[in-house]
């Protein structure tokens, strides 16, 4: 089918669809319900008809995200900063190189963890809630363990 058909068959089913149910804008709220365009005629908003749903929950799969993300942020530049120190000011046998490798595995588990949650989404996405559960409460208490050692080490504490 060529592209504007299919343009225009999309906005026939928007059409039919509007006259039927009260669907707000998704930009600013506005009742849609009988518009005869495919745009908001409150704010202009371009429409589109999509399908999604509603077992697609995506709270779980953030969290498991920034379980690992955020430790891999803190783990690339603490790293970037202690390879300056230990390479550029020359900081050697206080323990710089110790940190620096603990920094580095840090930054290697955490962005391992971060790909294989990028690659397998479709297969977090389509098993149980419970599954989703352990996987996320997985990557956020590894992730907060390695990252307490890491911090506990740079200060010595
Ligand atoms: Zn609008």
């Amino acid at each position: 089918m060529p592209e504007g058909d299919r343009a225009q068959q999309e906005s026939e089913l928007l059409k039919q669809l509007l006259a039927l149910r009260e669907i707000p804008c998704p930009v600013c709220g506005y009742n849609l319900r009988g518009i005869e365009s495919d745009k908001c005629p409150e704010c202009g908003a371009k429409l589109d008809l999509r399908v999604g749903s509603s077992d697609l929950k995506l709270g779980l799969w953030i969290a498991a995200i920034l379980g690992v993300a955020l430790p891999l942020g803190f783990g690339v530049i603490m790293t970037l900063l202690f390879s300056y120190i230990v390479f550029f000011e020359r900081l050697h046998g206080a323990g710089e190189e110790y940190i620096l490798g603990l920094l580095l595995l840090l930054t290697i588990v955490e962005g391992v963890a971060l790909g294989l949650l990028l690659r397998k989404r479709k297969n977090f996405w389509r098993n149980t809630i419970q599954y989703q559960r352990t996987i996320a409460t997985m990557c956020i208490g590894v992730s907060a363990i390695l990252t307490t050692i890491v911090i506990a080490v740079l200060f010595n504490i």
